[in-house]
């Protein structure tokens, strides 16, 4: 019996597979080269879109695949029954936390509102310092270009510090992507907490002593 790995890497993506071959081509090289590096694939549990192709691609590969989905997915037929290991979560938020416990990185795939709102909470998850796991967007065809001058926007505009605008990294092929995903995360500071003023747990604090921390 195969050790476990010792490293697991999420991958959000479509749960349809796209217009562009390019995506399933995408998706089917990241299973692939994860299973050949030893790297686990946790992800949503679907056998739809580009997460049925990235893990088929895996399992093909001989890879571990733990997915995590919501009962309410099970009951609509899309979970994935050929994994290594699948996992049955009451609610959409207990599904991406526990996908984010299992995991050492985040990789997003080209999808849909679903994978924006997972990548979302991985890059917030890492802003405000409940999580330090690299989050990685590999683009083909240029699919994340608009992201990423929405990011720029953003820091322009003065809504996101341009040190955590390094937390989203942008990946162009599938190897770059996992060196990204299993290098250290970068070190951009948290977005409110300031260790050296925030109080332990329970303080009951005067709110002019909270005046400068929510600074940029
Ligand atoms: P999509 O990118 O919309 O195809 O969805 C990709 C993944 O996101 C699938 O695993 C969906 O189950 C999941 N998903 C869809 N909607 C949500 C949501 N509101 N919150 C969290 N995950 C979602």
């Amino acid at each position: 019996m195969p050790s476990e790995p010792t490293t697991r890497l999420c991958v959000y993506c479509g749960s349809n597979a796209g217009t562009s071959p390019s995506f399933a081509a995408l998706a089917h090289q990241l299973g692939s080269s994860l299973a050949h590096r030893g790297i686990g694939l946790v992800y949503g549990g679907g056998r739809v879109g580009l997460m049925g192709v990235v893990a088929d691609a895996a399992l093909a590969a001989g890879g571990e695949v733990i997915g995590v989905i919501t009962e309410q997915l099970v009951g609509a037929e899309v979970a994935h029954t050929g994994l290594t290991r699948i996992e049955v979560t009451d609610t959409m938020h207990a599904r991406k936390a526990r996908l984010s416990e299992l995991a050492d990185g985040f990789l997003v795939l080209p999808g849909g509102f679903g994978t924006l709102d997972e990548f979302a909470e991985a890059l917030t998850w890492n802003q405000l310092g409940l999580v330090a796991k690299p989050v990685v967007l590999v683009d083909v065809d240029g699919f994340w270009t608009p992201m990423f001058d929405w990011m720029e926007r953003a820091v322009d505009a003065g809504f996101v510090r341009s040190s955590h605008r390094l937390l989203a990294q942008h990946a162009h092929s599938v190897d770059e992507a996992i060196a990204m995903a299993t290098a250290p995360v970068p070190d951009v500071g948290h977005k409110w907490i300031d260790r050296d003023v925030t109080p332990p747990r329970g303080t009951i604090i005067d709110s002019s002593a909270l005046r400068g921390v929510a600074r940029d």
